[in-house]
């Protein structure tokens, strides 16, 4: 009996290794409220890192882990996202050209690897699928990250949670199409945003929808770390996720989701 229970346990162990989840992912706070994120592939201890504005935290934890640093994704050229990618260069103590820089604008810091939209690259054994996302930069990038059984979509600066980027280097037309390619992600998703700016976007959203009961709900439930949320949470209290719904039109007075998107992202500034 005793044999047996060992037989499937480690049949069942074999299995999880072959098939189930080896993507671990942590975060990591840079500058006054922004997100640095490590994705980790358990199964090959290769990893990547998003955003590392303030690298020293991150580098400890590789090295103390004895990880193998292969990526480093940008999801944007402001400073407090792609500011310390030399840093964590030379902290890391690379050659270069042996961890890639990965972007979509040729102005990144450090970028040896700038990418089309929905290239896919790898870390270890996860895929990554690089969506470009103009409008809050023009080269703006998101990453969607998958191993066998979850995915999840580091969104910079375009997709907050409840919220959404200023319009920096593009136009409403161009932001409507960005989240509703991410609206079209499996609801599943996780979303790992690129600020903490939760709470005053909620705040925002209960002025745009005054009875959305999720909403609410969300509201209730939030603690000071509001990530990760997931793409069919986004959809059912982000007002700018919401542009077809006929309540966020309603508040903007536009029926046109374009310029719905505009008018809800001027009505956020003045916020
Ligand atoms: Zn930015």
């Amino acid at each position: 009996m005793f044999v047996r229970q060992q037989l499937v346990l480690k049949f069942s162990s074999l299995v999880n290794k072959l098939y189930y989840r080896t993507m671990k992912i942590r975060h990591f706070n840079a500058l006054k409220d922004n997100y640095m994120y490590l994705i980790t592939d358990d199964k090959t201890t290769e990893c990547a890192v998003v955003d590392p504005a303030e690298p020293k935290e991150l580098v400890e934890t590789i090295k103390k882990e004895g990880l193998k640093l292969t990526t480093i994704l940008t999801t944007h050229h402001h400073y407090d996202h792609a500011g310390g990618n030399n840093k964590m260069l030379e902290l890391m103590g690379a050659e270069k050209g042996q961890i890639k820089v990965v972007g979509g604008d040729e102005s990144l810091q450090g970028l040896t690897h700038p990418v089309e939209d929905n290239e896919k690259i790898q870390i270890g054994e996860l895929e990554v699928t690089c969506l470009l996302t103009p409008c809050h930069t023009a080269g703006h990038v998101c990453y969607l990250v998958t191993d066998k059984q979850q995915q999840a979509v580091f969104t910079g600066d375009t997709l907050f949670i409840g919220g959404c980027g200023k319009f920096f280097e593009g136009s409403a037309a161009q932001m409507q199409s960005s989240l509703q390619k991410l609206a079209g992600l499996d609801p599943k998703t996780l979303v790992y945003c690129g600020h903490e700016y939760t709470k005053t976007n909620l705040e925002f959203a209960a002025t745009v929808e005054p009875d959305n009961q999720d909403l609410k709900a969300k509201q209730a439930s939030l603690k000071s770390v509001t990530i990760p949320s997931t793409i069919g949470d986004e959809l059912k209290f982000n007002p700018f996720m919401r542009t077809n719904q006929k309540s966020v039109q309603a508040f903007t007075g536009k029926a046109d989701p374009i310029e719905c998107m505009g008018e809800l992202r001027e009505r956020k500034n003045k916020f």
